[in-house]
């Protein structure tokens, strides 16, 4: 392609909602074969809701008000959700404070009676903590809780599909690009979010490392692969990819890692940028 034939391609993507990073992106784009999709504020709008509360001992407001002073300050959409919910029952959450991080996984205080761990189930067992229920196949978000090594109970959250998904998804199916789902939610959450979509492959309870990583396999296969998520656990994915494309609203490492950014939250734009990139690279499949 010309160089003016790019710039008026990148500059028209602009203002329908796609921002190319640079000339070759548009090349990149033109020539992907393998599109993976983070789920959480990705595939779906990332405002999760509380579905049930489920406390090991004790009343559904002591593990929800625990759970709060560990999420509060955190800008995870599931910590968003439980410091709402604590809010709008009266009682309080953190203020982020003495909180460490760990993407993908959950957030950890260090309390007096010991620490407080909130998060997935692989985080707690990676804490060496037991007695989660075995997984109950509700296709839910579960965030588990547990204060030194005594296990507390689980928060469940349900979220909802963008409604433009499973038309992005078959229209990229048409365009001959293969899809799939990374998560470090659980494999039962991303089947059934990938079954509704009619997504090619689902992995679950992967770790930030873990997505990068499948993401690189992919490429030695001879993908190639284009990222597309909105957390700091998507960030090594992200920059990893041929093509990594953030959600407008996503977190700031991940609109810096990326090639590709969503500037309107509508995945539909995504294909279309695909379709303008081949289009102006004359590559038709
Ligand atoms: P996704 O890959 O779908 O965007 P994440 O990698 O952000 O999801 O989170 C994976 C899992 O880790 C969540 O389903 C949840 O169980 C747990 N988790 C991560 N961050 C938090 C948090 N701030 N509070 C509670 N649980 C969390
Ligand atoms: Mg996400």
């Amino acid at each position: 392609a010309t160089p003016t034939a790019v710039l008026v391609a990148t500059g028209a993507s602009a203002e329908r909602g796609i921002l190319f990073r640079g000339g070759d992106v548009l090349e990149g784009t033109a020539r992907l074969t393998l599109a993976a999709f983070d789920k959480t504020g990705t595939l779906t709008e990332g405002k999760p809701k509380i579905a049930a509360i489920r406390p090991l001992a004790g009343s559904e407001e002591d593990l929800l008000n625990l759970v709060a002073r560990a999420e509060g300050g955190s800008n995870h959409p599931l910590a968003k959700c439980i410091v709402a919910e604590a809010r709008r029952r009266g009682l309080e959450s953190g203020d982020g404070g003495g909180i460490r991080t760990l993407p993908g996984l959950g957030v950890e205080l260090d309390l007096e009676e010991g620490m407080l761990r909130v998060g997935s189930r692989r985080f707690l067992q990676q804490a060496g903590i037991g007695g989660m229920d075995p997984f109950s196949g509700e296709a839910l978000t579960e965030i588990h809780a547990a204060l030194g090594d005594r296990y507390l109970g689980s928060i469940l959250c349900e979220d909802t599909l963008r409604p433009e998904a499973a038309d992005a998804v078959a229209r990229l199916r048409r365009l001959g690009i293969g899809t799939a789902i990374l998560t470090g939610d659980t494999v039962e959450a991303a089947r059934s979010i990938g079954d509704r979509l009619g997504i090619d492959e689902v992995h679950g309870a992967l770790s930030p490392g873990d997505k990068a990583e499948w993401v690189k396999n992919a490429m030695a296969r001879g993908e190639r692969v284009l990222m597309v998520g909105d957390g700091i656990n998507d960030a090594p994915a992200l920059s990893e990819a041929d093509v990594g494309c953030a959600m407008a609203g996503g977190t700031d490492i991940a609109l810096e890692t990326s090639d590709l950014v969503l500037t309107r939250p509508d995945l539909t734009t995504l294909v279309a940028g695909v379709e303008v990139a081949r289009r102006t690279l004359g590559i038709i499949r």
